[in-house]
């Protein structure tokens, strides 16, 4: 398949650009998803590639995934995401990133970076040096650091609205609520459930995480293997993708799936499947987008409260899907999609598509975003 083949099957994508620089060893694709909302915002994962064809369609793949949750985040942004193809352990260098960097600054603030699989605060300086284009940069230099505990807040609002949906109440007092995985994320979400006032079951293939848990907040732990399948409320899901599949499915105890790990249904049929078995689901993308929402702040002028306050969106974002899902009689999966389409159209239209601006005319970030 041809290139421009591949890149029309994975989406309508408005630009893609290949990033080639010998001397440092750079192959890198950056994909500009849609800017109909503001600029394209999403991280550079570095990964080792099968091969080049592979890196353009997981590209493509996330820079669309990018549109979709910061239209339904309610942000002024757009999607796009970049992968540097190579081994993240053993193939940096400041070269790496400085080129890309360069890269970067030429679309003119049309994609914006930031960390992910496989690239850190420290890559980010690097392309920092060459492009006010990025996120995630450290405190110090006006960034907004580690995003998992708006993540995490944003996993609170949004598991209190299922809540609200389908128990009735968002006073999740003495409600059990199981958490897989306890890393940045869980962590976090455990402290808030247990400030809230929640029963919380938790397991991590880590034990020592697990045991630290245990003893600071007398939580019940389970293995990792029975942790889906618990006596429980609300499963908040916060370690690996593809929980919900065939193997797990018919086994779920719970009434409400509410939780921070990126694409929880192994496909798109178990978003009907659980609709069918009265499990409320609420989307990944929508309920985990407090650290998207965390980064926006950093582009207006970065302020921890700002941050936190906006993470509390995700409430009204949950509910808005699940308004759509009873409007449409469709599943939640499919209602975020909607919401999302939704604003790019209408919002859209009232804006011309983003076209960058000149890197000696701005100040700040914020006169990026602020169209
Ligand atoms: P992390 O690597 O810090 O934590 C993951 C935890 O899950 C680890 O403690 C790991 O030991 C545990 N784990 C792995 N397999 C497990 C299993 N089978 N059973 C129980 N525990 C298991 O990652 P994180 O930053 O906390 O992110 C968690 C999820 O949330 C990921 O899917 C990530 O993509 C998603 N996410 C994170 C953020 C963020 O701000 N960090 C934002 C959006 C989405």
């Amino acid at each position: 398949m041809g290139t421009f083949e591949v890149i029309s099957k994975h989406g309508e994508h408005e630009e893609v650009v290949f990033c080639h620089d010998p001397s440092v060893g750079l192959k890198a694709i950056i994909a500009i998803h849609n800017t109909s909302l503001g600029p394209a915002l999403g991280g550079t994962r570095m990964w080792n590639y099968q091969s080049e064809d592979d890196a353009l369609v997981d590209v493509l793949r996330l820079s669309k995934g990018m549109t979709y949750k910061a239209a339904a985040a309610g942000l002024n942004l757009g999607g796009g995401k970049a992968v540097i193809i190579g081994d993240s352990k053993t193939q940096k260098t400041e070269g790496l990133f400085r080129a890309f960097g360069q890269f970067v600054n030429s679309l003119n603030g049309k994609y914006i970076t930031a960390e992910d699989v496989g690239t850190s605060v420290n890559d980010m300086e690097y392309i920092f040096m060459e492009t006010p284009f990025v996120t995630g940069i450290p405190k110090d230099f006006g960034g907004s650091g580690d995003p998992s505990p708006y993540t995490a807040h944003g996993v609170l609002m949004g598991l209190k609205a299922a809540a609200k949906w389908q128990l009735g109440t968002d006073d999740i007092r003495g409600m059990r609520v199981a958490v897989q995985g306890l890393g940045n994320v869980g962590t976090n979400l455990v402290k808030y459930l247990i400030e809230q006032g929640a029963q919380v079951i938790v397991s991590d293939i880590d034990t020592d995480k697990v045991k630290a848990h245990v003893d600071q907040y007398k939580v019940t732990a389970v293995a990792p293997d029975q942790i889906l399948f618990s006596d429980c409320d609300i499963l908040a899901p916060c370690a690996m993708g593809a929980i919900v599949n065939d193997q797990t499915i018919g086994k779920l105890k719970c009434k409400v799936i509410a939780g921070g790990a990126n694409n929880q249904l192994a496909e798109a049929r178990h978003g009907n499947q659980l609709r069918e078995l009265n499990i409320l689901y609420t989307p990944d993308y929508v309920i985990n987008a407090g650290g998207l929402m965390n980064v926006f702040v950093e582009l207006e002028g970065y302020s921890h409260e700002r941050a936190f306050d906006k993470t509390r969106k995700v409430y009204d974002n949950c509910l808005k899907v699940f308004e759509i899902a009873k409007r449409d009689n469709v599943g939640t999966h499919v209602a975020a999609d909607r919401l999302a389409e939704e604003r790019i159209t209408t919002i859209g239209k009232l804006k011309q598509r983003h076209q960058g601006k000149s890197s000696r005319n701005f100040t700040t970030l914020k006169e990026v975003t602020n169209r």
